[in-house]
């Protein structure tokens, strides 16, 4: 007798095979850094958001476990129960510094990752509107803010990618009291940055919220580091910010900052943050020592370094038949077309030595097949030179 489940199962497996989506997982087995052993085989790779190099940084390292001997290895407990440690609480005081200059009121939650922060903040948003609300989402958003849109059972306006238009026609035809823009600010798939000056405009055109979700942009952007409100010189009690603490700051885990108010309404009714393990001390500890150097002149010399590297990489030929998306950060992504294309693509980097991993849908829209090139401050001019040269053998084959 067949147990039909488990056949079902296996079709299906096999459909996502054929259609060349399955996705695989290969084990690092050295320090988080552009040279990595993966399965043996040393490979230099540009997949890795660590955009500043900081996951290996000594002083981050030394701050880890300086933070798991005055803490301990956990928690123990959620931020309500008894899990928010001084660490936690030290390091939301420093991210509210970095971010006062652009939200008036500023108080900060810090939250384990930045797919429960948008679960969190999204869910909070319609509870405080019961129900009374719209949301306007880029196209091209990060799957945790459709998720999280999802999550929050509330009506949802996708306008197209970066429209500002599209967007201002779709808010004039609103009903809902309460209309919330959801945007990245750098798209994690394409590298470009949002209209964010023309959004916020709209937005308080409409009193509606402006959700910005600045993974990509937080400690990469802006002179000192604090992300792409800074990199636009924006201000407004209408915003609210995301930022994580996996990318950049090279640890793990993710803030989000608005007026002290709607903060204090998520800490009663965000369940996503309520009822979660507070993440280990230790992390938020190591997070001071990140977020000091992002501040510091070493934040601003790898910044620099980073952005010597972009342009020595978007001035480079791009293969015969492949696009190059616009892009000015350290998001530098390829667009080959088909599944198959793009893993051959993949496949003969890394014959060569090279690892960028290939994006499909859907991640990306089909038939926007990619290699998703990005860049970090700990690669070297040589590490630059060294992928060019091995892109110079691809075209589309
Ligand atoms: C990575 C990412 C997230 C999720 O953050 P994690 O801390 O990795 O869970 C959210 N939004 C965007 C745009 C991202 O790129």
């Amino acid at each position: 007798m067949s147990f039909t489940p488990l056949n079902t199962l296996k079709s299906h497996l096999n459909v996502i095979d054929a259609q060349g989506l399955r996705r695989v997982r290969r084990s690092v087995e050295s320090v988080c850094q552009p040279h990595l052993v993966v399965d043996g085989q040393p490979l230099l790779t540009f997949n890795s958001n660590d955009y500043l190099g900081l996951a290996a940084h000594p002083l981050v390292i030394e701050a880890l476990k300086e933070g798991a001997s005055l803490y301990g290895a956990g928690s123990g407990a959620s931020h309500l129960i008894s899990g928010h440690s001084q660490a936690h609480e030290r390091l939301e005081e420093l991210l509210g510094m970095m971010l006062s200059p652009h939200l008036p009121s500023v108080r900060v939650l810090s939250f384990s990752t930045g797919y429960m922060a948008n679960l969190g903040v999204l869910s909070a948003m319609a509870d405080v509107a019961k129900g009374d609300i719209t949301f306007f989402s880029d196209a091209l958003n990060h799957a945790s803010l459709i998720d999280g849109i999802r999550l929050s059972r509330s009506s949802c306006e996708v306008y197209r990618h970066a429209d500002v238009a599209d967007l201002s026609q779709r808010l004039s035809s609103c009903q809902s009291t309460s209309k919330v823009v959801v945007t990245d600010g750098v798209f994690s798939m394409d590298g470009d940055i949002a209209p964010l000056q023309d959004l916020l405009r709209l937005c308080e055109q409409h009193g509606a919220w402006l959700l910005l979700d600045d993974a990509h942009g937080f400690g990469v952007l802006g002179d000192s580091g604090a992300g792409v409100l800074q990199h636009f010189n924006l201000r407004s009690e209408q915003l609210i910010y995301m930022g994580t603490l996996g990318k950049a700051a090279g640890v793990s885990g993710a803030f989000i900052a608005a007026h002290e108010n709607f903060i204090e309404w998520m800490v009663q009714r965000s369940r996503p943050y309520i009822y979660t393990t507070a993440s280990a001390p230790a992390l938020a500890h190591a997070l001071l020592a990140s977020l000091r150097l992002i501040r510091a002149d070493e934040g601003r010399r790898r910044r620099a370094h980073l952005q010597n590297l972009i342009q020595q990489l978007s001035t480079a030929p791009v293969p015969a038949g492949w696009t190059r998306m616009h892009s000015t950060t350290a998001i530098q992504p390829l667009v080959i077309g088909s599944n198959e294309q793009v893993l051959r693509a993949s496949a003969d980097l890394q014959a060569q030595g090279i690892w960028i991993s290939a994006i499909r849908a859907p991640t990306v829209p089909v038939n926007t097949a990619r290699l998703r090139i990005t860049l970090s401050a700990s690669h070297t001019t040589e590490d630059v030179d060294r992928l060019v040269r091995a892109l110079s053998f691809e075209s589309i084959s």
